[in-house]
């Protein structure tokens, strides 16, 4: 090569420079490719942006993102109300924020078929009272409280059953300054359809039990021409909160939850110090909730040693089926796994605990069962963990996660599963993590916990397999993809490698934060970009390394 030859190719301009029209300038000042505003739209929805990047802060990573979803919104208004839809459904997300948030932009959009859309989908994303909340805390950003608003959110109401509407007004019942109270009094005559015995239930959310004599009710509140005795007709779950809220003790709140099945929401706070009261609630508890109060319920001692408590918890925690119904999300188990074995010392709060290695193991399987099941590729697999300083930043929404923790226990969905599998760490240099597939989560991301140095060149891994002569059918490379500091970039490494060792390899970047940068070249079919911590990612991952190798 001649030197002019030389300094045009490729194959060795450094990260600083351009070498494809499709890249732009990262926020580390190298070059990366910008994903496109679909791309960004599911990085969005699923890791939110909550506390920025290392890079760029919360209030320009928000922005940035809004923007893209407009442009989505603008170009296939619908399709992008059903990838809100799809994602907030399927459970994808570690949190339903994004897709609410993204549901209220949709519910002010110009177009009224996208409004239309959108508002239909109401009752499928806002599942829960607080995220109805949220919604209409975005909404008014966005739009005021029209008809079309108006009707959808009567619907969330009235489509319930009395019992589903019941425990939903009685566990969720403020926040952000909303109150179901505040809702109904805007929707003024919208519940005027509603069935006597869910009316009852609207009347006393209003009123309280002594609204329920139809004089203390504003008539345009909620109408109702029901006339027996009300109070007999709302449904037992409100009847039970209302008992507990005047419980004399301890041990009568908790026959009172035994009885009516309440959840600690409807507990009032001076019951919640109780053993005998978390025992009665711990018999019909969700998992989300289970998973996220298991630091007090051990501190209380309900978790004692070969006790049916114990068992049962384990057994809920490791039950695929009851995971995959809840939704738990394998971050929420992440950060739970992390939160439990620290024994609340690192907490703001007085509670303490001596974590139980049974528990801990729990948790790590639920972890595990809340992606979707991987079927082996068979394949030379390189699992490829940025250790860059900037992956020291929190995982949005999670402050006790970094994106290196965080990424490392994703890394090892896929290197359980996979017989040909090789972990490699890299920053702006290769670093060894010594990580083994059988290792457990907590050691896992201790490996990399605090562990992030240096500069960032995401070629690296390739660089490495190439120079080895390595054989490697696909390389995950889990980064922010602000590169930086390499002499030639990934994808190019990419070509390089598959030239020399004349394999089709192909690489997958799982992005682990919600900006627009990508390593993986659009227009190459054996690249492809992912996003950290979707559940179904793993699979996908596995299903993209299979095609072209005959499945
Ligand atoms: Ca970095």
């Amino acid at each position: 090569m001649t030197r002019y030859a030389d300094l045009v190719s490729a194959r060795k301009t450094p990260q600083t420079e351009k070498v494809h029209d499709k890249q732009v300038k990262n926020s580390a000042g190298g070059y990366s490719f910008k994903l496109d505003k679909w791309g960004r739209l599911q990085r969005f929805l699923i890791l939110g942006a909550e506390g920025g990047t290392y890079y760029i802060n919360e209030r320009k990573l928000v922005k940035e993102n809004f923007a893209s979803l407009q442009e989505c919104l603008a170009d296939d208004g619908l399709r992008a109300v059903k990838e809100i839809v799809d994602i907030s459904v399927g459970g994808r997300a570690p949190s339903n924020e994004a897709a609410i948030f993204a549901l209220a932009v949709a519910s002010a959009h110009g177009d009224a078929g996208v409004r239309s859309a959108a508002l239909e989908a109401l009752p499928q994303v806002c599942r829960i009272g607080t995220h109805l909340f949220d919604f209409l805390n975005s909404l008014k950003e966005f739009r005021g409280m029209g008809r079309g608003v108006r009707k959808a959110v009567a619907a969330w109401y009235l489509e319930k059953d009395p019992h589903r509407l019941g425990l939903q007004v009685a566990k969720y019942r403020q926040r952000n300054g909303w109150s179901h109270r505040d809702v109904l009094r805007k929707l003024g005559g919208e519940m005027g359809d509603a069935e006597p015995s869910k009316a009852v239930i609207l009347r006393w959310v209003v009123g309280g039990m002594e609204g329920l004599d139809a004089r203390h009710v504003n008539r345009n509140d909620v109408k109702s021409d029901y006339d027996g005795h009300a109070a007999d007709a709302l449904p037992k779950i409100i009847v039970g909160y209302e008992k507990c809220k005047s419980a004399s003790n301890a041990r009568e709140a908790a026959q009172i939850v035994r009885e009516y099945r309440l959840t600690h929401e409807m507990v009032p706070s001076e019951h919640l110090e109780s053993s005998e009261v978390w025992h009665a609630l711990m018999e019909s508890m969700p998992i989300g909730a289970l998973v996220r109060n298991l630091g007090r319920i051990t501190s209380l001692g309900c978790l004692g040693k070969f006790s049916d408590a114990q068992k049962t918890t384990i057994a809920k925690l490791t039950d695929p089926v009851a995971i995959k119904k809840a939704r738990l999300h394998p971050l929420q188990a992440l950060k739970a796994l992390k939160a439990y074995n620290d024994g609340g010392k690192s907490g703001k709060g007085s509670l303490k605990w001596t974590p139980e290695a049974k528990i801990s193991d729990a948790l790590e399987d639920a972890f595990y069962l809340g992606f979707d099941a991987v079927e082996p590729t068979g394949l030379n697999t390189v699992g490829s963990l940025d250790m860059s300083g900037s992956m020291a930043a929190h995982i949005a929404g999670m402050p006790n996660l970094s994106c290196a923790e965080a990424s490392a226990a994703m890394l090892m969905v896929t290197a359980r599963c996979e017989e040909n599998h090789e972990i490699q760490g890299f920053s702006d240099g290769l670093t060894p993590v010594n990580i083994s597939k059988r290792e457990r989560l907590d050691s896992v991301m201790n490996k990399t916990a605090g562990k992030t140095w240096g500069g960032t060149d995401c070629a690296l891994p390739i660089v490495w397999a190439t120079q080895g002569k390595i054989p490697v059918d696909v390389f995950h490379v889990y980064t922010d993809s602000e590169t930086y500091c390499g002499s030639i970039h990934p994808h190019t490494a990419l070509e390089q490698y598959r030239q020399k060792m004349g394999r089709d390899a192909k690489l997958v970047v799982v992005g682990m934060t919600s900006n627009g940068f990508s390593i993986a070249n659009p227009d190459d079919a054996g690249m492809l970009d992912v996003v950290g911590f979707n559940t179904a990612v793993p699979a996908l991952m596995a299903d993209f390394a299979r095609q072209g190798f005959g499945g």
